[in-house]
């Protein structure tokens, strides 16, 4: 087996047991590798220390298979580490019994490059790295076994592939998918299109999230920023909400939200309107108006991929806080959020102080929010926390 060799000094952090292995921590590569291929790593004293994939392309040369230099990497490896994920989740109370469910969340389930979510008997697969796509076979096999599902679905789409000198790849891999695939969330029916939808067709991390706006909707005027297939609102709406306005800039999500709302006639219909919009304008328009709300949701899409866009992406998120916390009545409730990972928990909540002073509010954070147990963060890979928000209450 080909080797890579650590550079002396840059073994630190994978004694921590990050996996990621750094071009720049490279001492050499000894022997004939492909991308993909796993490969022994030797740290600078000449130990082996565990087994990696090898990215050629890409500026995170590998990423650790295993730390148990027992171990070798096969077939049988990525059916059993896909297997251990899902059982993880079933153990779990608050996820066993959903339909909706991320089974594989990369690095924090020691599957750099691999994501699955599952939505009822389709399985969704994302693969972002040159050593997950080698093993694409195995990994599928390790799901199907481990879900019983009917249907694999491969959504490879992602830019991040083009890092790693992938192609995109989508198509079948397992089954076939059915006409209309829809999940019930915490007893709401939502469609999921795992062909077309933003990531692998819905926004699981938010789940619990969704959950908590139903609990604070209430007799709330609720105003759902970036509302995507509606999952805050039709949560809002179960909850009591007597008006749900919701903003997002795409019409078939829209589309799809409406269709959403068709599909729970429990919810009333009437009290939902939906509206085709930038959201940094429509915030500017609905000031203008005089409007109020009582709940307002912002969640908006990663302004900030990397810690490189972060001042961007800080103006933005300072923007629509600002206008957000100037259109809450009194007592009303502000949740916002920010999935950039180059934004950090300490940061984004600088920020939403910020746009709280240039509002003029005082205000009070009630509950700090993060993505839901399906998306774990691996306490030696911090950077997979990409998700944070806020529940601000005003005075
Ligand atoms: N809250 C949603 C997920 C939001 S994803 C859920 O729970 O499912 C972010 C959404 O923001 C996407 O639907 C995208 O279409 C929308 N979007 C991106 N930029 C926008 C903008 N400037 N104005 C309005 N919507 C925007």
């Amino acid at each position: 087996m080909a080797e890579i060799i650590i550079k002396a000094g840059k073994e630190r952090s994978l004694m921590r047991r990050h996996p990621w292995i750094f071009a720049g921590s490279v001492e050499r590569v000894a022997g004939r590798t492909k991308p993909g291929d796993t490969v022994d790593v030797i740290n600078p004293r000449g130990e082996l220390i565990g087994r990696a994939a090898f990215s050629p392309a890409s500026q995170i040369r590998a990423r650790m298979w295993t730390f148990d230099t027992e171990q070798s990497i096969d077939h049988a490896f990525f059916k059993r580490k896909a297997a251990e994920s899902v059982a993880r989740r079933a153990r779990h109370p608050a996820l066993s019994a959903q339909d909706g469910v991320r089974l594989i969340h990369g690095e924090s389930d020691g599957l750099p490059g691999v994501i699955a979510d599952r939505y009822g008997k389709v399985v969704v697969l994302q693969l972002t790295s040159a050593g997950a796509e080698k093993w694409r076979d195995a990994i599928v096999a390790g799901l199907v076994q481990a879900t019983g599902c009917d249907a694999v679905y491969e959504r490879s789409d992602s830019d991040v592939r083009g890092r790693e000198g992938l192609e995109p790849r989508v198509g079948v891999l397992h089954g076939e998918l059915p006409a209309d695939l829809s999940i019930d969330e915490n007893g709401i029916r939502m469609l999921v299109d795992v062909v077309g939808g933003h990531k692998t067709g819905f926004y699981l991390d938010q789940r619990d999230n969704r959950l908590l706006t139903r609990q604070l909707a209430s007799a709330r005027s609720v105003l759902n920023c970036f509302c995507y297939t509606g999952g805050f609102s039709l949560q809002a709406l179960a909850g009591g909400a007597t008006s749900v306005l919701s903003i997002d800039s795409s019409a078939p999500a829209l589309t799809t939200a409406q269709r959403n709302v068709e599909l729970n006639p429990q919810l009333d219909a009437t009290r939902a309107q939906w509206w085709e919009a930038d959201v940094f304008e429509a915030l500017r328009t609905l000031r203008t108006e005089g409007r109020k709300f009582d709940l307002i949701v912002l969640d908006p899409p990663k302004f900030a991929p990397s810690a490189s866009h972060a001042d961007r992406a800080a103006r933005a998120y300072k923007d629509i806080n600002l206008h957000g916390f100037r259109l809450l009545n009194p007592g009303g409730i502000l949740m916002t959020y920010s999935c950039s990972g180059g934004i950090g928990q300490e940061l984004f909540q600088s920020i939403v102080a910020g746009a709280a002073v240039d509002a003029g509010v005082d205000a009070r954070i009630i509950h700090r929010l993060a993505a839901a147990p399906d998306h774990p963060i691996g306490l030696a890979v911090p950077e997979g926390e990409y998700l944070k928000g806020l529940a601000c209450q005003v005075g």
